[in-house]
């Protein structure tokens, strides 16, 4: 991308240098030839215009010379050439209608071309007595023509305009009247910078210009054939003639153009000439090429620089549209990567989801197997508990039963034989025995959980003796002692009395389980009144609960004990009981030894006496 921008903008560069080349050469003439054609249509207007003034300055003297050659005076003297008086008078006349017509001189010469009256006849330089028959202008008003001439004076060494015309007595030509006309004012108008107004004669030489030192100069070679031409005529006197330093002359466009040498450097000029054949010359105008020159460099510059700033703009419109689709890229690149990485981070989490999905669903089956099987194993163990059960009251019942039974038959057999007061022995044992039932059903009722009953103030010595009555046996079995200890004063606690007790016998008949058998079979129940609490500890003098499984022996159904002896369901009850009181049961292991059961309930007052359970 780079590589090729580089090649295009070289491509570019080299494209703009042919152009700037193309433009400076082409343009460069064409710019040229606009100007030149420019300068030209201003050289033909001024050229119109001096030709016009140089036209309207001569016909205004062209009729002049007849009118003079008819007048009296002039035909009286050219009858009559030696009188003395005729001169006198014709002399008088020339100057004064000299002076009113503002010509140069006026003149009459004879045949053979002696000057007979002029306008200057008390002048030091008078023509009278000269003779001027080698100028055209004699020879052609001798021959009946009106003749027309431009030379240096020879005698005054002015330049002027000569008009003739011959002086006609009875029919015949005895004489020729002369009239020039002054040049230099109209010279005096064609100063200029920009051109030069020149009129050369038939041969090419300068007769009238705007820059006196081109006079007499010629503009076509001085060939030995003009200069004898112009000897005859004496056009120039004896004015030295030259060639005018031009350089070179050329056509350009159908443009003639002349480099003339000036003091330091050769000028150029755009030449634009008219030819007035009635006088007898050619005018033209040359015009200083410089400043047309000039003007198509300054375009053909102008142009360039046009260029230059176009290229410019153009490379800082094509750098900037560059850099912006640089930039464009550049975000459309970052963007596709940023909808990359979305795209792959989506689909990472739809899969991570699907795996939690499929987790989730895993979970559940394994929960749903694990409720399944917590209830398989609540069965099992309700089963074995109904079952170790059933035993225990079979067994704790069927002796009774046998002994009221034996007793009975007994005391039938002692009333037949009227030993009455044997008889009465036996039935008191039998009264005794269905006492020790009714008991036993009774505390096996009180081991129903009743969760949702109101609690109320019960009064721990009460529940404490009732528990020991229950566990009484239990005590016996394992040959184990209770000390009590419950303070001075009477405690109450908020909770169900039935229940309470129930806790108090699954932990007094665990501590029985637990120190049966050992040497040291005290079991320690202590309650103490604290701020607003009752704690109750029971604590025993066995092996204590081992730490490991410390965090579970509140768990449903964990029990260390073998099998038809625990049920790992009594310290689970108790925890939910004391739980449902709003206490707290804990346990840990004495510093000296055996397992202490931390019961916290919640102090009551005995104003608050309410009917519980
Ligand atoms: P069970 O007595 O039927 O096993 P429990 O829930 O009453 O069920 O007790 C759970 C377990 O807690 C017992 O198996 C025993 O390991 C442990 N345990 C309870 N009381 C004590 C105690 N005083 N000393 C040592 N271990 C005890």
């Amino acid at each position: 991308m780079r590589a090729v921008s580089k090649a295009r903008a070289i491509l570019l560069g080299l494209a703009l240098l042919a152009i700037a080349g193309v433009i400076a050469v082409f343009g460069n003439a064409f710019a040229t030839r606009a100007y030149l054609d420019q300068a030209a249509t201003r050289g033909e207007t001024t050229l119109r215009l001096a030709v016009a003034a140089l036209r309207g300055h001569m016909s205004r003297f062209e009729p002049l010379p007849a009118l003079i050659a008819d007048h009296d005076d002039i035909q009286a003297l050219v009858a009559d050439p030696a009188n003395v008086s005729l001169r006198a008078r014709a002399n008088t006349y020339l100057k004064e209608i000299n002076g009113l017509l503002k010509s140069s001189d006026i003149y009459v010469m004879l045949t053979g071309g002696f000057t007979i009256a002029a306008s200057n006849y008390d002048a030091p330089l008078s023509f009278v007595g000269e003779n001027f028959n080698y100028r055209p202008y004699y020879q052609d008003a001798i021959k009946g023509k009106q003749g027309r001439f431009f030379a240096l004076g020879t005698t005054s060494l002015k330049r002027g305009y000569y008009f003739s015309s011959p002086v006609r007595i009875d029919g015949k030509i005895r004489g020729v009247v002369v009239f020039k006309v002054d040049i230099e004012p109209i010279e005096a108008s064609w100063k200029s910078d920009e051109y030069e107004i020149v009129v050369t004669d038939p041969e090419g030489i300068i007769f009238m210009s705007g820059r006196p030192e081109w006079l007499y100069s010629g503009l076509l070679p001085l060939t030995p054939d003009r200069l004898a031409r112009t000897a005859i005529s004496r056009r120039y006197a004896d004015a030295p003639l030259r060639e005018l330093p031009v350089v070179r002359a050329s056509f350009q466009n159908a443009r003639q153009l002349m480099n003339i040498e000036a003091e330091k450097s050769a000028r150029e000029y755009l030449v634009v000439e008219e030819p007035m054949t009635e006088a007898g010359w050619t005018v033209s105008v040359l015009l200083d090429t410089n400043s047309a020159r000039a003007q198509a460099i300054t375009s053909v510059l102008a142009a360039l620089l046009l260029l230059g700033l176009a290229a410019l703009l153009g490379a800082v419109v094509f750098q900037r549209r560059a850099r912006l689709a640089e930039r464009m890229e550049l975000q459309r690149t970052a963007r596709e990567q940023l909808e990359q990485r979305v795209e792959e981070r989506t689909a990472d989490l739809a899969s991570v989801n699907s795996q939690l999905e499929l987790e989730v669903t895993e979970r559940r089956a394994t929960e749903l197997q694990l409720r399944k099987t917590q209830d398989d194993l609540i069965q099992a163990g309700k089963l074995a508990a109904l079952g170790q059960m059933s035993a225990a009251l079979s067994h704790e019942f069927n002796q009774p039963l046998a002994a009221v039974k034996t007793y009975a038959d007994n005391a039938a057999i002692l009333i037949d034989r009227k030993r009455i007061a044997e008889a009465r022995d036996n039935v008191a044992r039998i009264l005794a025995l269905t006492d020790r039932m009714a008991s036993i059903s009774r505390h096996l009722r009180n081991f129903a959980r009743k969760p949702n009953e109101r609690l109320g103030l019960v009064h721990l010595d009460e529940v404490v003796h009732d528990t020991l009555e229950i566990v009484g046996w239990r005590l016996t079995a394992a040959d184990a002692e209770v000390i009590l200890d419950l303070g001075v004063e009477p405690l109450t606690v908020r909770a169900g009395s039935v229940r309470l007790q129930q806790v108090l016998v699954n932990i007094i008949s665990n501590a029985a389980d637990a120190v049966e058998g050992l040497t040291d079979r005290t079991i320690e129940l202590t309650a103490r009144h604290n701020a607003d609490t009752v704690e109750i500890t029971v604590r025993d003098h066995g092996p204590g609960v081992p730490e490991a499984i410390s965090g579970r022996i509140f768990d449903p159904f964990f029990s260390t004990k073998g099998v038809g002896k625990g049920l790992g369901l009594g310290l689970s009850i108790s925890y939910n009981i004391i739980k449902d009181f709003g206490g707290s049961l804990t346990v840990e292991n004495h510093s000296d030894g055996g397992a202490v059961f931390r019961i916290e309930l919640a102090a009551a007052n005995a104003l608050t006496h309410e009917a519980a359970e």
